[in-house]
């Protein structure tokens, strides 16, 4: 895409990359110096690039966070998990008081707190008004009492706390009576049991709630209106699952890979039939693009990404789905086996196991059919 940058925002990048290649630590530093890694982002003042002014974010502009995305995503930043930072932060902000604010933002800023998000259970997934886990008011109105079950929690082995949605009312509407609660993943009852996925990895659990105890201050906002709070948490977990930035750059990678890949008495890239599929990726994620940067806007805006937010997670997972399809048929056999293989070409290493862990995208955050149902009641007013 061809966005003409101006002289401030020409200096801008060029501070992002100076600031990435002083700091950023690589290889095994990335684990050793993470802790120095985050200090030199705070420092700098860029450590909650999402997060509103008066919570100390750095108040950049739409292009800003464009020129952070497109220059960040050529390099493997520490991670940071989403749950707390991008998904919890923002609803704590709107919905959460004073106490909530102090108590809880400081940890998930400086990454002391680890999140996971107790939404999804057995029977409500894509129907997630669904919901039965169950949050009974103590007699006196200082507990709720919580029994049933998630499914799906990502992290929810290694989290240190959890924020979920629990039925504290079936009069009524199924969308009312869901209470937003925050609580700690040691409390007693609390049970975490492994799912192991495709891709043979070990992110997701299913979490099990005997009489977990969770004080009343720990709800947000008010008890029976969780659904209203939960929506506008999606929409900040949809905007982040769609990485447009990091399509954009594994396909520019995809292309050079397909220069060596012999095919005939010339290469991959000039063959017909991959050219075209890779043309019509480049022009949709063109278009993409624009429609994150029109999406950024009205964050800016807004503080929210809205329901344009669906937009991006149908199509952004759908483009992650067609580059790691297309890095699989350049790395042809060789990018079958499993592990640290001594054999093939370097790239097709990992080419498998990035097509399958690839796979649930299209799924979490809410599966496509259920954005195409957003998009056409909330975007287009079906
Ligand atoms: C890897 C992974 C990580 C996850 N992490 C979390 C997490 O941390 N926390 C959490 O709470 N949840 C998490 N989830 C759960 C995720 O949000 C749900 O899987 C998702 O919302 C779909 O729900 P479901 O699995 O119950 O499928 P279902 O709701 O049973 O849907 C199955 C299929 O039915 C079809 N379908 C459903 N509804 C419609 C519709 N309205 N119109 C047309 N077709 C439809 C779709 O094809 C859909 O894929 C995770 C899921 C995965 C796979």
């Amino acid at each position: 895409m061809d966005i003409s940058l101006n002289k401030e925002e020409l200096a801008f990048e060029k501070e992002v990359e100076d600031f990435l290649a002083e700091h950023l630590p690589r290889g095994h530093e990335m684990w050793t110096k993470r802790a120095e890694w985050f200090a030199a982002l705070k420092e700098k003042g860029w450590d909650v690039i999402n997060w509103p002014k008066e919570f100390g974010g750095p108040d950049w502009s739409p292009t800003q966070h464009y020129i952070w995305d497109k220059v960040s995503c050529k390099e493997v930043l520490p991670p940071v998990m989403p749950f707390g930072q991008v998904m919890l932060a923002p609803v704590l902000m709107k919905y959460g008081n004073k106490e909530q604010h102090e108590r809880f933002l400081p940890d998930i800023r400086d990454n002391k707190s680890m999140w996971c998000q107790g939404y999804s259970e057995p029977g409500a997934g894509s129907d997630l008004a669904s919901l039965k886990c169950k949050a009974d008011l103590t007699e006196d109105g200082k507990h709720y009492i919580i029994n049933g079950t998630k499914i799906w929690t990502t992290m929810g082995h290694v989290a240190n706390w959890i924020f979920c949605l629990t039925r504290t009312s079936s009069d009524g509407p199924k969308q009312e009576g869901i209470t937003f609660l925050l609580f700690d993943m040691k409390s007693p009852g609390v049970e975490v049991k492994p799912i192991f996925t495709l891709g043979g990895s070990h992110h997701v659990n299913q979490v099990f709630f005997t009489d977990v105890k969770v004080p009343v201050e720990n709800r947000i906002g008010e008890e029976g209106k969780g659904w209203t709070y939960a929506k506008g948490l999606l929409q900040h977990e949809r905007k982040g699952i769609a990485g447009i930035s990091r399509c954009v750059y594994a396909l520019d990678k995809l292309k050079e890979k397909a220069q060596r890949v012999p095919v005939g008495d010339s290469t991959l890239i000039q063959d017909q039939g991959f050219k075209k599929k890779i043309a019509v990726a480049e022009i949709e994620l063109l278009a993409l693009e624009f429609t994150e940067l029109r999406s950024l806007a009205d964050m800016v805006n807004s503080g929210s990404p809205g329901s344009q937010s669906s937009i991006l997670k149908l199509k952004g997972t759908e483009m992650q789905q067609t580059i790691q399809e297309l890095t699989l048929e350049a790395g042809g056999i060789y990018a079958t086996p499993w592990g640290n293989k001594k054999f093939g070409p370097k790239f097709s290493k990992g080419g498998m196991e990035g097509y399958l862990n690839g796979r649930p995208a299209t799924i979490y955050g809410g599966c496509s059919e259920v954005q195409k149902d957003v998009i056409a009641k909330r975007v287009l007013g079906l």
